[in-house]
């Protein structure tokens, strides 16, 4: 196929270049970042998206998206469809894939789960929604990036199940993080904390799979210093993006709300930007009830 790729940073430079190696013609434009190897460089992203038959974006945030899409969608062939791989507001989907409908295109709002390591690896999970014909065009592009698709409806339904798997994320993290420094202050031993509620009904992902106490479970940033990983500034977007959405939709989110404050103050007060999000350990270690 011939491919637009728009948004060449952490992420979109590895899955663009995924796609080249797999024999896909793929042209790249990002305003600052420079072309993988493989994809060849467009002046510009009316220029990446023109003439193709599909064209994928993974930027920043909606309001980037919004503008993005007013410039490329006038370029982009009739038939040809648009796959937003970027985290965003559910309205945000909506109204791109509204403006694509209307210009004779197809759209998709594919936000990922996997990170920088899956994008880099091709195991990269995508939460789809739009159209029948529109996923089963994009569905090989997403078994090149990826290790599973999942169609969750129509437009904008996979930014909802990213925000929502994101807020329980969160949730969980924070949750997970608050009982091992509670363990701590108990005189209970960490690794025996993890092989109990990691084999019990406390288990979690974010426990069993990516432990934030570091030596304990498998390999997680936590032994690394915490360097990311997934960044706390990342988890803060996901958890705004929530919490926006509960507030439109009119949905009762006590958990989420409470996530979104404390990595809000983890990340703009406390030193937690640019640490991964587990970092919340060492934040609630030896803090008081105060
Ligand atoms: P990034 O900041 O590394 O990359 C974004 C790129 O978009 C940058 O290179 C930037 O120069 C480019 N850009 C900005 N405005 C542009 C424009 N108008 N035209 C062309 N290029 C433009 O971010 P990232 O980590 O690659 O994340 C991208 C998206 O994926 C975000 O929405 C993020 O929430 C989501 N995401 C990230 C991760 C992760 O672990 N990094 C995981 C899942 C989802």
């Amino acid at each position: 196929m011939k491919i637009g790729f728009i948004g060449l940073g952490n992420m979109g430079a590895p899955m663009a270049a995924n796609l080249a190696t797999a024999g896909h013609r793929v042209t790249g434009f990002d305003l600052v970042a420079e072309c993988p190897e493989g994809v060849s460089q467009a002046r510009s992203a009316a220029e990446a998206a023109g003439d193709r038959d599909v064209v994928i974006t993974m930027l920043p945030n909606g309001a980037i998206l919004r503008r993005v899409a007013d410039e490329i969608l006038p370029a982009m062939r009739p038939g040809a469809v648009l796959v937003d791989c970027s985290t965003v507001e559910v309205d945000a989907a909506r109204d791109v894939a509204g403006a694509a409908e209307a210009a004779g295109l197809g759209f998709l709002d594919a936000p990922v789960s996997g990170g920088v390591g899956g994008a880099a690896a091709g195991t990269l999970t995508f939460m789809v929604g739009g159209s029948d014909a529109a996923f089963e065009t994009a569905r090989p592009l997403f078994d090149i990036m990826g290790q599973k698709a999942v169609h969750c409806g129509g437009a904008g339904n996979g930014q909802a199940a990213k925000i929502c798997n994101n807020m329980i994320l969160g949730v969980t993290m924070i949750a997970t993080c608050e009982a091992f420094a509670l363990a701590d202050k108990l005189g209970l031993d960490r690794q025996a904390m993890f092989d109990v509620v990691s084999t019990s009904s406390g288990y979690s992902w974010t426990m069993n799979a990516y432990c934030p106490a570091p030596g304990i479970g498998p390999q997680s940033p936590a032994d690394n210093g915490y360097k990311p990983g997934f960044a706390a500034d990342l988890m803060l977007k996901d958890l705004r993006l929530s919490q926006q959405a509960a507030e439109a939709a009119d949905a009762d989110t006590p958990m989420g709300q409470a996530a979104m404050a404390l990595y809000q103050r983890f990340v703009e007060e406390e030193g937690g930007a640019g640490r991964d999000f587990s970092a919340m350990l060492p934040r609630f270690e030896g803090r008081g009830r105060g």
